[in-house]
């Protein structure tokens, strides 16, 4: 993915509760979307509810090709994910390190939009 990406604020995850502490975490969890197979695996382990699928291409059959995505915004860096994964296709990297990560290895998200296809009042929000 290209171009400055910010939070798409209709997605529903930008309803769940906020990160906690000052501080970011040192790692930041990062699905190589190419990897992934949708099978949900990743999300029942996740303690901040930070995983979201992606919905695959069909509307009428969303769960074909379906991906998942973690909100760097809320991960907390715990590392069950990257454990949980059957097909070791989540990786954890140093905060600075995962945004660029994220942008590599992300083929489609929900969570984050093209700063350019946001009107005006998303675009004060945090880039990724
Ligand atoms: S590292 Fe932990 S908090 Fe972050 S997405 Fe994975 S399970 Fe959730
Ligand atoms: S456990 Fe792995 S393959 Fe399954 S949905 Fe999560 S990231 Fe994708």
């Amino acid at each position: 993915m290209s171009g400055i990406k910010v939070e798409d604020l209709n997605h529903p995850a930008r309803f769940k509760p906020a990160r906690k502490g000052k501080k970011p975490p040192k790692l930041l969890a990062v699905v190589h979307q190419s990897g992934c197979t949708g099978c949900e695996v990743c999300i029942a382990g996740c303690p901040v509810d930070s995983i979201e699928l992606v919905p695959g291409p069909d509307p009428k059959n969303p769960g074909y090709q379906q991906m998942v995505e973690i909100d760097l915004a809320r991960c907390i860096g715990c590392q069950n994910c990257s454990q949980d994964c059957p097909w070791e296709t989540i990786s954890m990297y140093n905060h600075d390190d995962a945004f660029v990560a994220w942008g590599n290895e992300t083929l489609t998200s929900k969570l984050y939009v093209d700063l350019e296809e946001k009107p005006e009042e998303t675009k004060s929000e945090e880039t990724v």
